[in-house]
């Protein structure tokens, strides 16, 4: 079956004791046991929700993953499998990952003794084998990157890891599994921050991991119970609606972000635009080969950083906001607000950028908004 049809009704049959068509938000803690061992395949809800069994089967669909772990937020995921390492061995990363990651790779783990290097993008498809040893265990991969929309060429980058023996991890939250599937590209592990374009409508916080490898599922599912960082039925549920119209948003995402971009690219008060859809951004080959289509966030470079932090204020429909990937369009400033705990790291994001969701509203208001704030801040200087 095809993507939408599967987003829709993988997982979701009608509820077996009363035909409910939308998957009941099981809200419950235990099930009741016909004798010691004889029950229906839930024993208690850290282990296992029949909410969560339907978000994690119709996910790891969408990735085209046989297994599936759902978890509290994307940070739940991400804590959950570097427990697939011990202290001492090895973790390669993209630099410019996530803030959040970044700051418990640096300020958690490393003081645990594990251990980490940090790669930039364009070294990650060229020459990954060079940072590479036999304590290496995980390559962490994000693309496109946040906030600077870096792409990495999954399949190279896989090819050099598994040359190695390490594992591959790809943070697939702002392609989304409609525009990328790292795991066709021979990414072990797909990790996702459902809080995005998967859940869509910025309601609800969670996580994702998808994987083939039936050892590292086992170890995964495992590591779920036993470290316990799930997400609970209401939320399994809001991330089940959301998937429903991912199809139909991604497409409007990228179709008002293309829209964005191009006008941006063409204004004289910004500097440069940062999108894979350019034809000049330095990723746009390898993202057109691995992407459907280029997704719904664009990055600027304002004149100055007064210049970002006044524009960020000025604009009325794109709200001042972190997070991304909702139906509503945001606007805000990496470097104080999402990425503030990479400010000393050595690929700090640079001060001056502005990081845009583009959301799902009428792109000529979109437009005529930006180019409102950018007037304004002419008018000012
Ligand atoms: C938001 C985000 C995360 C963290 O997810 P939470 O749900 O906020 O814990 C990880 N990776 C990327 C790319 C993100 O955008």
């Amino acid at each position: 079956m095809d993507f939408e049809t599967r987003a829709i009704h993988e997982g979701q049959e009608p509820d077996p004791a009363t035909g409910a068509v939308t998957v009941p938000i099981y809200q419950t803690s235990t099930y009741a046991q016909e004798a010691v061992g004889d029950h229906k395949g839930y024993e208690y809800s850290r282990v296992a929700n029949p909410t969560r069994t339907a978000l994690q089967r119709c996910l790891a669909s969408l990735e085209g993953a046989d297994h599936g772990v759902a978890f509290a937020s994307g940070l739940a995921a991400a804590t959950t499998l570097v427990h697939l390492l011990s202290p001492g061995e090895r973790i390669v990363a993209v630099n410019d990952v996530y803030g959040g990651i970044y700051r418990m790779f640096s300020q958690v783990y490393e003081p645990k003794g594990y251990e980490f290097e940090w790669v930039p993008a364009a070294d990650m498809s060229a020459n990954l084998a060079e940072h590479l040893d036999e304590r290496t265990r995980l390559v962490w991969l994000e693309t496109p990157t946040n906030p600077l929309l870096n792409v990495v060429d999954i399949r190279a980058a896989a090819e050099a890891a598994h040359a190695a023996g390490a594992l591959v991890v790809v943070d697939n939250t702002f392609a989304t599994p409609y525009l990328q599937r790292p795991l066709e590209l021979g990414a072990d592990v797909v990790l996702h921050s459902t809080t995005k374009y998967l859940g869509g409508h910025s309601d609800v916080i969670g996580g994702f991991l998808a994987t083939n490898d039936p050892t590292v599922a086992e170890r995964l599912f495992f590591l779920q119970k036993s470290l316990g960082g799930i997400p609970g039925p209401f939320d399994a549920w809001l991330v089940l609606r959301g998937v429903k119209t991912l199809a139909v948003r991604m497409r409007r995402h990228c179709e008002n972000a293309r829209a964005v971009a191009e006008f941006l690219d063409a204004h004289p008060r910004v500097e440069r635009v940062l999108y894979p859809g350019l034809a000049s951004h330095p990723g746009h080959d390898v993202a057109a080969r691995q992407m459907a289509d280029f997704g719904g966030m664009v990055c600027f470079l304002a004149e100055s950083e007064e210049e970002a932090v006044g524009l960020v204020a000025r604009t009325k429909i794109w709200k001042l906001a972190e997070s991304l990937g909702g139906v509503e369009s945001l606007i805000e400033h990496p470097a104080r607000m999402t990425h503030a705990s990479t400010a000393d790291a050595p690929f700090a994001t640079p001060r001056n950028l502005v990081r845009l969701s583009v959301g799902l509203e009428s792109p000529d208001d979109l437009v005529a908004d930006l180019e409102a704030a950018l007037v304004r801040s002419a008018a000012a200087v």
